[in-house]
């Protein structure tokens, strides 16, 4: 049996396959470019002989119906022939369930309508993950399929850490108020440090930074988020790929008024130009690295930026939980540059957050603890798995209303 995972975005599809019973990895693909005469399918599997292949195949593919056939045709052609496996499960990743939605749910009428009222927060990607679930729903009328929102672990943080300081009508009316985004990450990573330590997570405090294009910093106590860095759309806190984090909201007014431009053109400013490419013209953490140790002063400048505004948030968050057990470095930056975590961590020792260079710098996969002997705080190096995580938690919601059933 499998549990497929969807992540349908406006003009991709990413999706995993898992074994149920090891939640290990079976197949996963890409389609790219929907919408264009040359979408691109890369499909991987893993053979009985414990390899990794792959197909890679472009067509034009008009929309997401013909993408998921598309999918569907390659995945069988992999499989040469013989028959699909059976499916307990599909969980879709939904970007935004507002405060409806505190635990993935099944899908049903009710829930689809409410994913569609939340459009107006999340106008760019809960129309797309609606295309996705419509579509497997047909494809798949007698399989459960769960909706698991990248919102729903930040529910549990107080309206201290919520509310922004506005009109009080207008988190009533319109839903104004801080949301967090990235939460099966934040939630993934938890669960791993968890287990690392072998502490119970409802033990544990910590503060995970997931830094890759996207980036969030969330405080997590006793298993709980109690704040994060996201707000009412992922364009608040960290300095990230394109998008520039926390900024005086009087820079629209002021760039409106001074520049002539529409606020939907500040807007995209703010989310597409704006972040690491903005400061140095790349969105390439890698690439930024290279040319800052070749004396690129704006490259220099962003990671110095970058690394500021996480530390700054490590600072703010420490305060908040009081007492923290271990940091979290995850996402494509936290888990692979080894001078991010060093300048993110400098000057902290004050705080019992200490890094070792030569663990910090050691080629590594997995989980691996970077910090010194005399560091009182843990710092972890965690590889998330979203995907991992929405199949984890499609598995348990599914268990959980069958067994409600029996
Ligand atoms: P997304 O948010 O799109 O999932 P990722 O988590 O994959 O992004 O992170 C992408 C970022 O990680 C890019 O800025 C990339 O340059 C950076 N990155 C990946 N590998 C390295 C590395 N070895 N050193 C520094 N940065 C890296």
């Amino acid at each position: 049996m499998r549990v497929i995972v969807v992540n349908s975005g406006s003009s991709s599809i990413k999706y995993e396959t898992f074994d149920l019973k090891s939640l290990t990895a079976a197949s996963k693909g890409l389609l790219e470019r929907i919408g264009t005469e040359d979408s691109r399918l890369r499909h991987q599997w893993l053979t009985p002989a414990g390899r990794w292949e792959e197909i890679v195949e472009t067509r034009p593919v008009v929309g997401h119906r013909e993408g998921f056939s598309f999918i569907l045709e390659v995945s069988g052609r992999s499989r040469s022939g013989s028959e699909p496996p059976e499916i307990f499960g599909v969980g879709h990743r939904v970007v935004h369930g507002g405060e409806k939605f505190s635990e993935p749910v099944i899908i049903d009428n009710a829930v689809l309508r409410a994913i569609e009222e939340l459009i107006p927060l999340a106008p760019l990607h809960n129309p797309a993950n609606l295309m996705g679930i419509n579509v497997m729903r047909d494809l798949l009328p007698r399989v459960p399929q769960v909706a698991v929102f990248d919102t729903a672990f930040h529910q549990t943080m107080p309206p201290r850490a919520y509310h922004y300081a506005l009109p009080y009508d207008f988190y009533r009316t319109y839903g104004v108020r801080r949301y967090g985004f990235h939460g099966s990450s934040h939630r993934y990573v938890a669960r791993e440090a968890a287990r690392h330590l072998g502490v119970p997570q409802d033990k544990l405090n910590l503060i995970t930074l997931h830094l890759g294009n996207g980036a969030s910093a969330t405080a997590i106590k006793q298993g709980k988020s109690i704040d994060t860095s996201m707000g009412l759309t992922p364009l608040e806190g960290l300095i990230m790929g394109t998008r520039c984090g926390d900024l005086d909201p009087a820079v629209h007014f002021y760039l409106a008024r001074k520049t002539g431009r529409a606020v939907e053109e500040v807007e995209g400013i703010l989310n597409k130009e704006s972040g690491l490419r903005g400061i140095c013209g790349s969105n390439d953490m890698r690439e930024i690295q290279e040319r800052a140790q070749k004396g690129d002063a704006r490259a220099e400048l962003a990671v110095e930026m970058f690394c500021y505004r996480v530390k700054k948030y490590i600072g703010s968050y420490y305060a908040a939980l009081g007492t923290i057990d271990a940091v979290v470095f995850t996402g494509g930056i936290g888990e692979n540059s080894a001078l991010v975590r060093t300048r993110t961590c400098k000057g902290l020792s004050g705080l019992g957050i200490t890094v070792d260079e030569s663990r910090n710098s050691a080629a590594a996969g997995g989980i691996r603890e970077i910090q010194t002997g005399e560091s009182r705080i843990r710092i972890l190096v965690i590889p998330t798995d979203e995907e991992r995580e929405i199949a984890q938690q499609t598995v348990e919601i599914i268990e959980r209303v069958k067994g409600r059933a029996r």
